[in-house]
């Protein structure tokens, strides 16, 4: 919970028309639909007009009650837009440039204090006081927590990245997501990737960009998923297919389905990114005298910090652009027809992404 500022600090914006939030209450309860007059912006604060919000896998889970999330909550942590309003003193990107009216941008799913000895750390996303987007149930005054919305209301403390206006909305979208998770995952290999097997566990929207990131720094990376529609978007994504390429050195796990299979197949030496087990699974027996025989690394990453957002944004701004990031979108759906595509996100062979518009 932030302590509120004495009203003087705060600028207050009223919006006409009102903003719009689509607030899940719980399992099997109708989205309501809320009306945000106006929100009050702190120092450092922001509000964006949603031009494209993608609903994560989370989002599913969540909605079918496979997760827990409090509510009344507005889903949605994924999502590009333009500033409208900055609060009182201005507002930073993550690199310390001067936040503007106008700006396009995608912002970081946690909210961090900057101050804690995780923040120093590095590892911002688990700040003592942490905050994210799409998770946080609804609060007088951060009503628009969430990209199920017309707009989201940026509190300081969020890494906010400038993004080009020639990138598709359905490419920027997923960056504070997927693609930044999937960077931080590639980065925690920890080693120089160039002619180096990359294995990749789960043709998810985090496991292929895993692999275009990869491909990208010049590994030879192979994609394991039981869809064979997939694994052909996979060689999309900078996945080789039938080559053998011998005993990965690293080993990305993005589903969350193959645990074992990723420790097992890690070569001597090698390193097992662990970051798709973001539901509750049963625990798998480690065999810790295989892993101190083969000298492996097993390691996890969970959201990522506001230098992974930028190098992703980075990277689909520059050499990503050679895969199809921009075609994981496959129906785009009105706000007001939330409902419909949460349904189209959950259904059996779904896209990689359901989008959302506000009108
Ligand atoms: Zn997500
Ligand atoms: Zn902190």
């Amino acid at each position: 919970m932030r302590t509120l500022l004495p009203h003087a600090e705060l600028r207050d914006v009223v919006l006409r028309p009102a903003a719009t939030a689509r607030v899940w209450l719980g399992a099997g309860a109708p989205l309501e639909t809320v009306a945000v007059p106006g929100v009050a912006l702190a120092a450092g604060d922001a509000l964006v007009a949603v031009e494209l919000s993608t609903i994560c896998g989370s989002d599913v889970h969540t909605v079918r009650g496979d997760r827990p999330s409090p509510a009344p909550v507005v889903l949605g942590h994924e999502s590009v837009g333009r500033v409208i309003a900055i609060g009182e003193g201005g507002a930073h990107t993550v690199e310390g440039g001067e936040l503007r009216v106008g700006d396009r941008v995608v912002w970081s799913v946690t909210v961090s204090c900057g101050a804690c000895d995780r923040c120093a750390s590095g590892i911002s996303q688990k700040c003592r006081s942490l905050a994210k987007y799409g998770h946080e149930r609804i609060e007088p005054r951060w009503e628009l927590t969430g990209g199920f919305a017309s707009h989201v209301h940026l509190r300081r403390g969020t890494a906010i990245v400038r993004v080009p206006e020639s990138l598709p909305a359905a490419a920027l979208a997923p960056a504070s997501c997927a693609t930044a998770t999937a960077w931080a995952a590639v980065a925690r290999s920890g080693r120089d990737l160039d002619g180096v097997a990359v294995r990749v566990y789960g043709a998810g929207l985090v496991g292929l960009s895993a692999a275009a990131i990869a491909a990208d720094l010049g590994a030879r990376v192979s994609v394991v998923d039981p869809s064979a529609e997939r694994r052909a978007l996979a060689e999309r994504f900078g996945a080789e297919s039938g080559a053998d390429l011998g005993s990965p050195k690293v080993v990305i796990e993005a589903s969350g389905h193959a645990v074992a299979d990723a420790i097992d197949a890690v070569d001597v030496g090698g390193t097992v990114v662990l970051v798709g087990s973001v539901f509750p699974a049963d625990p798998i027996a480690l065999d810790a005298e295989d892993i101190v025989r083969r000298l492996i690394t097993i390691t996890g990453v969970h959201n990522y910090a506001g230098s992974d957002l930028l190098a992703a944004v980075g990277f689909l701004a520059g050499r990503g652009r050679a895969y199809p990031f921009a075609d994981v979108v496959g129906a785009v759906h009105q706000l007001s027809d939330a409902e419909a595509a949460l349904e189209a996100a959950a259904a059996p062979g779904a896209p990689l992404r359901i989008g959302l518009v506000p009108r």
